[in-house]
């Protein structure tokens, strides 16, 4: 597929709540267009990521499912019928360090038109399906831990019947309720129906999505000729490394200086162009959380932002990677994230897919690059 940057349309995402009782229908069968917060609903119900891969790079502790969205395109290749983003990020704040993308994972997950666990007519229509004749797990499928909804590989020994994917998701477990209804036949079924149903969870949130319009004035004001910025951004560095230059010689006269520094301060006070882009186009959907344009281009926070330069290959294929979406800093208040210290934050996270869209081996998830832009000082 060519990418068209400039002309490809932005789809924005949107949260939709839902009652509690509905939350079901953001189930797998469904193959919902997204959602944030609870459990994953696999679109590959079977070969589902394994816990290394679902651990943060940093602290090595499980990363929480934060959403997923439904996406393909007509000149996506049969393997891909079907075809969904799945996002994680760390729970702990002390792991969001400023444009450092490590407490975040991605994974694409491609399943073809004839499949195991999806008709050929499309999915199952949650409003002729009620909640209790939901499909079993289909046959081979993992079990899945109580705690996050992820790969499974280790049973309480009391009962045998309840599954984790950690140790301290089953401590979390035993302290929440286990022990308490640890071999008992019923579970849960009676108790009142929580969101989220337990505090690891991010709150389940439906997504819409709604293509984005700006109107031709937004930017009118704003110097929207990149060569231009680019040529200023050149002139700029080649002036600071005669600066440096300079200095290193020794030849610069208190004269030089000054106007040197003059100069900086007047660099300093620049406007920033992309801050000022990047705020425009928030204030005009202010509750969009997700900007998805695959092929196209991130809209970049702020000037100071550090150079966003080549992300890594496709593992699977080698293939460049190309944008294909970025979560706003609005997600943040939705996943209760927001305050002003010790909490996860962004001012964008940016996820980088396989360009050739590629085949994955058993239909399963193929691990993407994330690039994270902050608000710093
Ligand atoms: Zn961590
Ligand atoms: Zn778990
Ligand atoms: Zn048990
Ligand atoms: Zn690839």
């Amino acid at each position: 597929m060519q990418a068209q940057p400039h002309g490809a349309p932005v789809y924005l995402g949107f949260a939709a709540p839902y009652d509690t009782d509905d939350l079901y229908r953001l189930s797998s069968c469904f193959l919902p267009l997204g959602k944030v917060g609870g459990k994953p609903s696999w679109l590959n119900p079977v070969a589902i990521p394994k816990s290394e891969q679902l651990t943060c790079k940093s602290c090595s502790k499980p990363l929480c499912f934060l959403l997923q969205v439904y996406a393909t395109a007509e000149t996506d290749s049969a393997h891909s019928f079907h075809r969904t983003l799945f996002l994680f990020v760390c729970r702990d704040p002390a792991c969001s360090k400023a444009n450092d993308g490590s407490n975040i994972a991605a994974f694409r997950c491609c399943v073809p038109r004839v499949n195991a666990w999806y008709g050929a007519d499309g999915p199952l229509d949650a409003d002729l399906v009620m909640e209790d004749e939901l499909p079993a797990p289909p046959t081979g499928a993992p079990a899945l831990c109580r705690t996050c909804g992820c790969f499974a590989s280790k049973k309480c020994a009391k009962c045998g019947a309840a599954w984790y994917c950690s140790r301290e998701h089953q401590a979390f477990d035993w302290k929440l309720g286990h022990r308490s209804s640890c071999g008992q036949a019923v579970e849960r079924n009676e108790e009142e129906r929580k969101n989220p149903e337990n505090i690891w969870l991010f709150e389940e949130l439906g997504m819409e999505m709604d293509r984005e319009t700006l109107p031709a004035s937004l930017f009118e004001d704003l110097s929207d000729d990149e060569d231009d910025e680019e040529r200023e951004g050149e002139k700029e560095k080649r002036r600071m490394e005669e600066y440096v230059k300079m200095v290193k010689a020794k030849k610069l006269d208190e004269g030089a200086a000054a106007a040197m520094a003059e100069e900086d301060i007047e660099v300093e006070e620049k406007k920033d162009i992309c801050f000022e882009r990047f705020n425009r186009v928030m204030q005009l959907q202010p509750e969009q959380i997700l900007r998805y344009q695959r092929g196209g281009r991130p809209l970049v926070p702020s000037d100071r932002a550090p150079e966003i330069g080549q992300v890594a290959a496709c593992s699977l294929c080698g293939a460049p990677r190309q944008f294909e979406l970025q979560l706003t800093p609005h997600l943040l208040s939705l996943m209760g994230v927001d305050s002003i210290r010790e909490s996860i934050d962004w001012a964008a996270v940016y996820v980088y897919t396989c360009s050739a869209n590629c085949e994955i081996p058993e239909s399963g998830y193929a691990p993407e690059a994330v690039v994270k832009h902050d608000f710093v000082e």
